[in-house]
């Protein structure tokens, strides 16, 4: 039996996780859930799965939580802020973290698990985009098993030999990470008419069905942007060690080409509770409650090369990997502030990528060695990013 945190159970990969665990009562226990707005639905998620505690991360919200826990019979312990996202995170009777937070929000409750050797099932790519080499330190420290769960990054730890040993490529064979993405809704809309994008538009995936912050991530592809800097964290690989193919289809998850000539893909219908129940019992296999790929519904399977006019944001993206720490920071950070700003209308869809290359280029390079230089570096590009979006947009 494996006891189970699930940091950011209201969004979509926690009520994907919910759904995988309650198939397998026998497997796993539930010791704590996490939400932030949705009180409704996390009291809800608390009376189906009975955890010890349930986190409310907004503060603000703790009496009603507790009022809403009442009324409901929810008999767990209900606790809010930001240190008791920590502690569930890290609590010794914890096995298994799903980290699945959205944005720099889940950059310290995963930490938590990370630094207390937790198996920690990564969602929030962001955790790792913005600290990088401190997380991977962190890991390797207190022997944390970090098992990735965006499908990407799950195809290709699949697809690695078992043996692989971190960041050497060569000695297994690997030629290249073959890094695959949908290309979004707006793979073949003419450039020209991308000013006119609306919110439902970019918020309306071909494939799969996320919450709002990756959707949005994924029109502009700044999401396979987040990917491949947290490919290169997770496998060791280098920049030029990655290439991403935009497959519309979302078949292929991603796939590892050996120097033999070789390609190993993995596939599966676009449904996250694939990588979670992999995550959850790796290196065991457990029924997901996923339809199985019929390939006589597959009309179409094809590739392109991704075009950087189109996808400003993927190339922001790989130069801020190549740059560095500061970089990926501070984009990832530039880009929540944009993709909120657009969410609330306030900018164009073509604004992101303004913005994040912006906010860039406004701030010079510094070192980041450590969580408190990356949460500053963190809060100065939004405040940057904050300012440039009032000066040139004017709102
Ligand atoms: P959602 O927006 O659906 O859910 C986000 C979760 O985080 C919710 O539980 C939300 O609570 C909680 N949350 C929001 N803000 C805060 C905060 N300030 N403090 C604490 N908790 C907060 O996101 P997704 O599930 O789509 O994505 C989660 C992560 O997983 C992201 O990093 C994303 O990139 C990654 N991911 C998602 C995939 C998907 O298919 N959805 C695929 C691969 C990766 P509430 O809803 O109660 O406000």
């Amino acid at each position: 039996m494996q006891t189970v945190t699930v940091l950011g159970a209201t969004g979509s990969i926690g009520c994907n996780t919910l759904d995988v665990i309650c198939r397998h009562p026998e497997k796993y226990r539930v010791f704590a859930i996490t939400g932030n707005a949705q009180l409704d639905l996390l009291m809800e998620q608390a009376q189906k799965c009975a955890p010890r505690y349930v986190v409310v991360a907004d503060e603000g919200q703790y009496q009603n939580a507790c009022d809403l826990a009442q009324q409901r019979g929810v008999d767990a312990e209900i606790l809010c802020g930001a240190r008791a996202l920590e502690e569930v995170a890290s609590a010794p009777e914890v096995d298994a973290v799903m980290a699945a937070i959205v944005g720099a929000a889940g950059l310290l409750p995963t930490l938590a698990a990370v630094k207390a050797g937790k198996r920690v099932l990564l969602a929030n790519k962001e955790a790792l985009v913005m600290s990088g080499q401190l997380f991977i330190d962190a890991a390797n420290q207190s022997g944390a098993h970090i098992l990735p769960i965006d499908s990407e990054h799950n195809a290709i730890f699949q697809c690695l030999p078992a043996d692989y040993r971190y960041g050497d490529l060569a000695a297994s064979g690997i030629r290249k990470i073959l890094l695959t993405g949908s290309g979004g809704p707006f793979r073949a809309r003419p450039i020209d008419t991308f000013e006119g994008i609306t919110i439902e538009e970019a918020s309306t995936h071909p494939n799969w069905s996320m919450g709002r912050k990756i959707t949005i991530d994924s029109a502009t592809m700044m999401n396979k942007g987040l990917e491949f800097i947290e490919a290169c964290w997770l496998f060791g690989a280098g920049a030029d060690d990655i290439d991403v193919v935009i497959h519309p289809q979302s078949i292929i998850h991603s796939m590892v080409q050996y120097v033999d000539g070789s390609v190993i893909a993995q596939m599966g219908n676009p449904d996250m509770r694939t990588p979670i129940a992999y995550g959850l019992a790796h290196p065991a296999r457990i029924d997901a409650g996923v339809k199985p790929l019929d390939f006589s519904d597959i009309s179409n399977f094809s590739f392109e090369t991704p075009c950087y006019v189109r996808y400003p944001n993927l190339k922001l993206a790989i130069e801020a990997c190549r740059e560095g720490q500061c970089a990926t920071t501070r984009l990832n950070a530039a880009n929540e502030v944009a993709v909120a700003c657009f969410l609330e209308g306030k900018i164009g869809f073509n604004d992101i990528a303004l913005v994040n290359e912006a906010t860039l280029n406004a701030m010079p390079v510094v070192n980041v060695n450590s969580i408190q230089q990356i949460l500053e570096q963190d809060a100065l590009a939004r405040t940057k990013a904050n300012d440039i979006i009032r000066g040139k947009f004017q709102c």
